[in-house]
């Protein structure tokens, strides 16, 4: 026998049964979207390798260890996409969008590709959805990101939720604040992991990120960035504070959230799920106000968010949150003659000329049989033909919510059946 075909590890099929929650969070998502005048954007899934190492930073996890890159018969170098905002604000700059509007607001729903060692909640193909808005400095408009991608995850139903504010500051500001924690690593150098200290010299605020015990316990004791925060930047700050309690949204400052690319400048933020287990960021973001210029575009300041779509099914089904079956026929067509497919055929086609989604029994299988499968649909209506009153040119509609039958004759099944469905 031949081997049994497998997906990669790292990537997942979205089965029919699961498709109901897919569909769902997208529809939430636009709907939210569409409220603070996001537009949709859908760019390439691969580009140039140089976009992401220009844009996310060559000494980051994502650039330096996870990129799937790839040489094409052109000998260009490409990468599937490990997230969205440099291609957003490549599209952004390429189409000249900040010549058309002074604010470009986009929204995306999209799968990215990492190559991570897979574990619950990290997957190698996985999908975000997200939102950017280009061309302001206001930190109004990190707040609409901050309660766009909230309001989000709420609607979905999700409770155990805590947002995780932070400023990163000006590059100017975090260059200062580098040297001070370089100063006071210098001394503990030895005592940490072999990662933080190769950290120490290619990314150095990323070693608040580490899981090791003796690391966490030396970067408690660090100076923190909020110390030495520019004015502008801290204003900023206080001022996004103000916004989400005077909303009445409940955040945490964390002063140690540093994210894992490069170009977050100010405002950055995290929404962490207490139901998802050690992966448990749903949703990070944050304020760019150098990466448009990075790319060769224009001074454009810009913020945005991403939010994994696999990570919200895990915490909404351990919320108990339940999403129901995206597609369920309306009426079934069982046929007390095994061999009139073409009788059951003509009812179900008339029926879906006029958009009802009606199902048939193909396999000649028995009424019990049949009842059986329609049962299994949950449908509302089952007609069945070729019952004894088909000799007068009639059928019987079965009514499976409260099981009352009717005879109907067969050039009225579609109107009973559209009268009485929304009924
Ligand atoms: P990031 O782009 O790294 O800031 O990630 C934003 C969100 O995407 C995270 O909070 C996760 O929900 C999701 N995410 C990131 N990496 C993965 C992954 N490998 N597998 C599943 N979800 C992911």
């Amino acid at each position: 026998m031949s081997k049994v075909a497998k997906a990669v590890p790292g990537t997942k099929d979205i089965l029919p049964e699961e498709i109901g929650a897919w569909y769902r969070i997208e529809k939430l998502s636009r709907k939210i979207f569409s409220r603070y005048n996001f537009r949709e954007i859908r760019t390439p899934i691969f580009e140039s390798t140089s976009l992401f190492s220009r844009g996310i930073g060559e000494e980051t996890d994502i650039v330096s260890k996870e990129m799937y890159t790839f040489r094409d018969k052109g000998e260009d170098l490409l990468t599937l996409r490990p997230e969205m905002t440099a291609p957003v604000v490549r599209a952004f700059i390429e189409h000249s969008m900040y010549s058309q509007s002074q604010i470009t607001k986009l929204f995306y729903f999209a799968p990215m590709f990492r190559q991570e060692r897979p574990q619950a909640g990290r997957l190698r193909q996985f999908h975000q959805f997200g939102a950017e808005i280009l061309g302001s400095s206001s930190p109004y408009s990190d707040c609409e990101i901050i309660l766009s991608a909230a309001g989000i995850l709420k609607a979905i139903g999700l409770k155990d939720l805590t947002i995780k504010i932070n400023s990163l500051g000006t590059p100017a500001s975090r260059e200062i604040y580098k040297e001070k924690l370089r100063l006071y690593l210098n001394d503990h150098l030895t005592s940490l992991s072999p990662e933080s200290q190769k950290r120490y010299h290619t990314n150095i605020l990323r070693i608040f990120d580490s899981k090791e015990e003796q690391d966490k316990k030396i970067m408690a004791g660090a100076p923190l960035l909020y110390e030495y925060l520019d004015e502008e930047s801290r204003a900023e700050f206080n001022l996004v504070e103000e916004m989400l309690s005077s909303r009445g949204i409940s955040y945490q400052p964390d002063y140690q959230l540093v994210r894992g690319l490069d170009y977050y400048t100010k405002t950055t933020f995290e929404i962490i799920s207490g139901k998802v287990g050690s992966q448990s960021a749903l949703c990070g973001g944050g304020r760019y106000d150098n990466l448009v210029s990075d790319l060769g575009g224009p001074s454009v300041p810009g913020v945005g968010f991403a939010a994994g779509v696999e990570r919200i099914l895990l915490a909404a089904k351990n919320e108990g949150i339940v999403f129901g079956d995206a597609i369920r026929p309306d009426v079934y067509i069982a046929n007390l003659k095994r061999d009139d497919s073409a009788g059951s055929f003509r009812v179900a086609q008339e029926l879906r000329d006029e958009d009802i989604s009606a199902e048939m029994d193909i396999l000649g299988r028995s009424m019990k049989a049949q009842m059986r499968e329609a049962n299994k649909l949950e449908v509302s209506f089952v007609v069945i033909l070729g019952g004894d009153e088909s000799k007068d040119g009639n059928c019987t509609i079965k009514n499976m919510k409260n099981s009352s039958q009717e005879v109907v004759p067969l050039n009225q099944i579609v109107i009973f059946i559209s009268r009485n469905l929304h009924g």
